[in-house]
């Protein structure tokens, strides 16, 4: 059976879900989007995703033609067509058909895209046995070029960098600012753990704020795990006990090995082992029920406690 997607306002069999070659999301990566997952038939994070997705496209000047509310509306009902329980779904805005020219003045209407489908994780032995990563040659655009707070449709970057990780064999790449700290992965954000501390590159270092970032610096809190958005270089990565990375296809994956230096005893750790454990619990337990007459209907893991 044909996935049903959302394109502007109706939705389609998926081969019949196309935009214009004229799109400025095709000619320019003139755009924003959002990865989303559902589990146990409730979508994980919706509200902060959306408001990722607007506040992206508002820094843009990208007016998206429907409202929030609607739009939580049509991922879920894109959800409900799909028969989506775990799944990934993803949303795409893009300044629409134009010309050739850059201008978006040119484009009459956004293009909105809302794909739902199943997710491929990474293979369950990279959870057990971690990833092998680099760190890459190439920088991370800087935010004065283009804030990386912005999840816009401008991959090439992270794409190259990854490019780099598949050359060489490994399983991802760290990307570094132009002075040299440590941002994230191509995807991914990075966590580090030593002597009792938990650090994450801060936000105004040149990462997304990821959702499942905040996450886990919510759990580890709550774990009395002492948690720093800071400063963190390669050579802080080469002498972690633990290092691993977050995001929404991923979840939590561990990190073994970083340009050939073991991290830790090469294995995965137990903070890791403890907070993918702890995450896993809450996506079961938290979200917005996709099947519900009352659209806004979302359970939070406090609510779940004082019950
Ligand atoms: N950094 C980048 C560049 C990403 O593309 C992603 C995936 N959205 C992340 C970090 C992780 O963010 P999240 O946890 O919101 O998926």
């Amino acid at each position: 059976m044909s996935l049903k997607v959302y394109v502007n306002g109706a939705y389609v069999d998926s081969e019949d879900a196309k935009v214009s070659v004229w799109d400025h999301g095709f000619l320019y990566g003139d755009g924003v989007f959002e990865g989303i997952r559902a589990y146990g038939g409730r979508v994980f994070r919706l509200e902060q995703h959306l408001e990722r997705l607007y506040e992206s496209a508002l820094s843009i000047r990208l007016t998206i033609p429907v409202t929030l509310a609607e739009m939580r509306e049509v991922v879920l009902e894109t959800c409900r067509r799909n028969h989506i329980v775990d799944g990934y779904i993803r949303v795409v805005i893009s300044r629409g058909k134009g010309d050739l020219g850059l201008d978006p003045r040119k484009c009459a209407s956004p293009s909105v895209v809302v794909i739902a489908d199943k997710i491929k994780l990474y293979p369950e032995e990279k959870y057990t046995r971690g990833l092998r990563v680099i760190i890459s040659s190439v920088r991370r655009t800087s935010p004065e070029a283009l804030d990386s707070k912005i999840k816009s449709l401008n991959y090439l970057n992270n794409i190259l960098a990854k490019i780099e990780a598949n050359t060489t064999d490994a399983d991802e790449a760290v990307m570094l600012n132009s002075n040299g700290f440590v941002t994230e992965c191509t995807a991914e954000n990075i966590f580090v753990y030593k002597n009792g501390v938990l650090r994450t590159p801060g936000r105004y270092v040149g990462i997304l704020e990821g959702v499942t970032r905040g996450a886990v610096i919510d759990l580890a809190r709550r774990n009395n795990i002492l948690v720093e958005e800071t400063m963190i270089n390669p050579h802080d990565l080469y002498v972690a006990d633990e290092v691993f990375l977050t995001g929404t296809g991923a979840e939590l994956v561990p990190v073994v090995s970083i340009s050939g230096r073991n991290v830790g005893t090469g294995a995965p750790g137990p903070v890791f082992q403890r907070l993918l454990k702890e995450f896993r619990h809450l996506t079961q337990q938290e979200g917005t029920l996709i099947h519900s007459d009352v659209a806004l209907t979302s359970v939070s893991a406090s609510d779940l406690a004082s019950e």
